[in-house]
């Protein structure tokens, strides 16, 4: 089997990214089990950010590495929480927590009309830490901040983006529904089609 090195160590996704890249006869080993540190992500954007990580999980592990960035921008609030996505109400402890960064952005938007949002995810593959053509690959869907949250599933900010079409909330869809259209489920197929083009799996 190949190894790359996975630029996470959360293990939901490992187990979404192990299972897409096994069937490639790829081992995607996450970059805590070989004693990489997580990486500084310091810039404005998932795209630099993923880069960064995939780079850096490269450097350290002289493997190929795939790193992923996801976030959810608010139109109405020019894109936040976007990278601070995970840190948005920054508890003063410094930990991070789901249900902070909800009550948050729902204070942000009491007096707002245009409630549009989308999730975002960025996946970037580079061959090695200097790799001058990365394989990048975006997925986006596209929904609305409720104005309270429902829902049990899911994590983040789940319980509060709401789909039209569905009439439910992300919270409340299927896990198994949720990956296959989710802003993460869509960029996955795109890297995966990306890395057949290339002759990379
Ligand atoms: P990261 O990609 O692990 O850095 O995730 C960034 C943050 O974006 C998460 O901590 C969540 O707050 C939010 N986020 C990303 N994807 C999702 C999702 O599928 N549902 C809900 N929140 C998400």
């Amino acid at each position: 089997m190949t190894r790359w090195v996975l630029a996470s160590n959360n293990a939901g996704k490992l187990r979404e990214f192990a299972q897409l890249f096994a069937q490639a006869q790829i081992d995607l080993i996450p970059q805590g089990q070989l004693n990489i540190s997580e990486a500084p992500e310091p810039y404005n954007s998932f795209i630099e950010n993923a880069l960064v990580k995939a780079r850096h999980a490269s450097r350290c592990s002289g493997l190929p590495a795939l790193a992923d960035d996801s976030g959810l921008t608010v139109r109405a609030l020019g894109g936040a929480p976007g990278v601070l996505s995970a840190r948005y109400a920054q508890l003063e402890n410094g930990e991070k927590s789901d249900a902070a960064n909800n009550l948050k952005l729902l204070e942000a938007l009491t007096e707002v009309q245009d409630r549009s949002a989308s999730f975002v995810c960025v996946l970037v593959f580079v061959r090695h830490a200097e790799d001058p053509n990365p394989l990048i690959a975006q997925g986006a869907w596209h929904g609305e901040i409720a104005k309270q949250a429902s829902g049990e599933g899911g994590f983040g900010y789940d319980p509060l983006f709401y789909l039209p079409q569905l009439g439910l909330s992300a919270a409340q869809l299927p896990a198994i529904l949720k990956n296959a259209v989710s802003h993460r489920g869509q960029a996955m197929v795109k890297l995966m089609d990306n890395l057949r083009d290339h002759k990379l799996v």
